[in-house]
């Protein structure tokens, strides 16, 4: 078989693949970020991911939530249109009126059925950047027939929870990252393992992220993350390099922010709040 390569991701690696905002650019030039999520009562990791892919330098953003998350939504972020389903608690149908170039979905979605045949409908048509996480993947774990209809390149984001309702259980860490570049090339995915030196991997080489902290154990980080990745995907960054530089920037963004909050107080919404500090340090 063939041999598989280790990476750490560092710094001035990520340094040199940052873009540039060329003088002439302009909203259309960073694409159009759609976010899905949200149900009664967690409106607020679906409106946490969309900030975090406005954050990240997406050019224009969409979220799609539930009715119930339409005000808060509109108050807490102006700069994102937000796109109501009919129910008021739970996505029952995903109808962009717009062609987004990239897709988050998943965070605070619930697993309702209605929810599960509303995202087989819609990525029966899209073929764009997805990226797939939180009760998108738990979706996922209980309809496996949802594997098929995922666009090439996906990329998945679960934290070790998530993976094991999708792959498994495995016996030590060697077996977990075997399952993860399995899983990656069988799917044609990219696996993002969350954690204490968050790993990537598209099946061939596995990346080992170097920045982040334990003060990210807590609620909502993930959606920041799944919105960072999102909204690099849309500004056109190959699928492993938006995926490897999201991973950094989160984790950076993290660190820069506990020097002024500690890891004790890191709020996920503080990674969103220092993201801007992560990309001056790449600068
Ligand atoms: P989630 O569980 O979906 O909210 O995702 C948690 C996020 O926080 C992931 O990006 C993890 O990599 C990160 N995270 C959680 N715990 C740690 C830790 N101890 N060290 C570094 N990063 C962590
Ligand atoms: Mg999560």
């Amino acid at each position: 078989s063939e041999p598989t390569f280790f990476y750490y991701t560092d710094e001035k690696e990520m340094v040199k693949l940052l873009e540039e905002r060329p003088r002439f650019s302009h909203k259309g030039s960073y694409g159009h970020a759609f976010i899905c999520g949200g149900s009664y009562g967690k409106v607020g990791a679906a409106l946490m991911c969309a900030e975090a892919a406005l954050t990240a330098g997406s050019g224009l953003v969409s979220a799609l939530v539930p009715r119930c998350g339409y005000q808060v939504l509109q108050t807490s972020v102006p700069e994102v249109m937000c796109v109501p389903t009919s129910d008021e608690d739970l996505i029952t149908g995903i109808q962009p009126e717009f062609t987004p170039d990239t897709v988050a979905l998943g965070p605070g979605m619930g697993k309702d059925e209605q929810t599960f045949r509303a995202v087989m409908e819609f990525l029966n048509t899209y073929h764009g950047y997805l990226v797939l996480d939180a009760d998108g993947l738990n979706i996922l774990a209980e309809h496996p027939e949802m594997w098929d209809a995922l666009p090439g390149q996906t990329v998945i984001t679960p934290h070790p929870g998530e993976f094991k309702r999708l792959v498994g259980a495995w016996k030590d860490d060697n077996e977990c990252l075997e399952m993860a570049m399995q899983l990656a090339k069988r799917r044609n995915v990219i696996v993002v393992l969350k954690g204490a030196y968050t790993l990537v991997t598209d099946g061939d080489g596995v990346y080992f992220n170097s920045t982040g902290n334990p003060g990210m154990a807590t609620g909502g980080s993930g959606d920041v993350l799944t919105g960072i990745i999102a909204s690099l995907l849309g500004q056109d960054y190959a699928p492993l390099e938006a995926t490897r530089l999201g991973v950094f920037l989160h984790g950076l963004s993290a660190d820069i922010a506990i020097r002024d909050t500690s890891v004790w107080a890191l709020k996920a919404t503080d990674i969103i709040d220092y993201l801007g500090d992560a990309f001056l340090f790449l600068q």
